[in-house]
């Protein structure tokens, strides 16, 4: 790891009437980074850009650095620092690496942060956002899949703000009545149901990488496209709920709905349901999280109900989509095993991406890890994050295990 010295000198966030709000992006080089500087560029005089971080690809981070006129561009990987540092010399961009300069990346004076690195490598950085203060754009769900109560402690602490970028709970954010809090039955999260929702068992035996990573209505990164695929996605937006609203597992449903026009449903005890409908388009909600409770007019394709004709709804089918049940299964058990669950699921989401492993052994894997870390009494919730950390590696550790078993 390289240490990094401070790139830029602390400041305060420029909340001048009228001035810039200055916006973090955490992982400006993915789907969701690069959907936040298409809405950033549409309106310079609002926004300007504070740091932008990417894994390791420097050639792109410096591009969208130069783009933006950012202050800051940080590589998580330190072995991208030079190429970095090459590529932007004389832009007058401080440059960065490695955890430390993602830490700066994180505490950079902002007024918004949005944090879109995936995976549990986007819970330290974002942690570090939270602690200042600031206004989190939650794209990075493994975060509080992960870390859930020690997160929300910390927004609570350090009064960040937390607004969500997934567009389920975009979803949920707009119809749910806080005054009404008592009166909420159930929070539904709809499901597109992926590639494989008419496939039968047999055929998703045999899904192929090609096949599983078409979603039919989101252009995504790749390992959200996979969790799509098994729906581990949604059960991992169901622990996200859970957390951010403070709901209790039995309130919280999925429904698939193939057309992916309404993100979600509340139903409260008088028997009406509130939905949200928007086109898919991440921008939406990604917007949102910038602007909240202000709305603005975003380049969200406008919604024509009669041209779309019919919208339908299906049950999930956790017998062909088991990683759905070990989610939910894991959100009954709570804080240990859904950080387990999310650890073993990015090993098993990895080696299926390289080809090293069948996409029914993605479940499997989760599956198993979680069985060996329960033989060992080690699912207990941690109660740092450093002990999320080392439970993370643990998982990780069973899930390699049994990959190497199942060949
Ligand atoms: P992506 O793979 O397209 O982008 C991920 C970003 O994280 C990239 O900038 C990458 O360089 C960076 N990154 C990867 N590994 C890193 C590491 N070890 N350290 C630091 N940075 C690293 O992913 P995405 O589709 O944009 O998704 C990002 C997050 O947002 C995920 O948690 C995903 O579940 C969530 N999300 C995405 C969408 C979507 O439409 N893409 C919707 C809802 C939620
Ligand atoms: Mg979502």
């Amino acid at each position: 790891m390289v240490s990094v010295s401070r790139a830029v000198p602390d400041g305060q966030p420029g909340s001048r009437p009228g001035a810039p709000q200055r916006i973090s992006v955490l992982g400006a080089t993915g789907s969701v980074g690069a959907s936040t500087l298409d809405l950033l560029a549409r309106e310079p005089e609002r926004y300007s850009v504070a740091a932008l971080t990417a894994g390791s690809n420097a050639t792109e981070l410096a591009i969208k650095a130069r783009q933006h006129q950012a202050q800051l561009a940080v590589v998580a990987d330190p072995a991208a620092y030079a190429a970095l540092k090459a590529d932007l010399a004389g832009s007058g961009i401080a440059v960065a690496a490695g955890p430390s300069g993602l830490d700066e990346a994180a505490a950079l004076a902002a007024d918004c942060v949005v944090a879109a690195i995936v995976g549990v490598a986007g819970l330290r950085p974002t942690m570090k956002a939270v602690a200042q203060g600031r206004r989190i754009a939650l794209a990075n769900k493994e975060c509080l899949v992960s870390a859930g109560s020690l997160f929300m402690d910390a927004v609570r602490r350090h009064g960040a703000e937390l607004l969500t970028v997934d567009s389920e709970h975009s979803g949920v954010l707009q119809t749910f009545e806080h005054h009404n809090r008592d009166e909420i039955a159930c929070v539904t999260l709809t499901a597109s149901g992926g590639p494989f929702r008419t496939w039968s068992a047999a055929e998703i035996e045999g899904a192929t990488l090609e096949k599983a990573l078409k979603h039919p209505n989101w252009s995504m990164g790749a390992k959200i496209t996979i969790d799509s695929a098994t729906m581990m996605n949604k059960g991992l937006e169901l622990i996200e709920a859970l957390h951010l609203f403070d709901l209790r597992p039995d309130q919280l449903a999925v429904l698939v709905h193939p057309q992916s026009i309404v993100h979600a449903l509340v139903e409260y005890r008088d028997g009406s349901v509130l939905a949200q409908l928007a086109s898919p388009d991440m921008r939406l909600p990604i917007a949102l999280a910038l602007t909240w409770p202000a709305r603005r007019p975003t380049p969200t394709p406008r919604l024509d109900l009669a041209k779309l004709g019919s919208l339908t709804f299906e049950a999930a089918d956790e017998v062909r989509f088991p990683a759905l049940r070990l989610a939910r299964a894991a959100m009954a058990q709570g804080g240990g095993a859904t950080a387990a669950l999310n650890a073993a699921n990015e090993v098993a989401v990895a080696a299926f991406l390289a080809k090293r492993c069948k996409f029914v052994h993605i479940a499997r894997t989760v599956e198993g890890a979680l069985e060996a870390l329960a033989a060992g009494g080690q699912l207990q919730v941690p109660s740092d994050l450093e002990g999320i950390m080392a439970l993370d590696d643990e998982a990780r550790r069973a899930a390699t295990a049994i990959l190497a078993r199942l060949g």
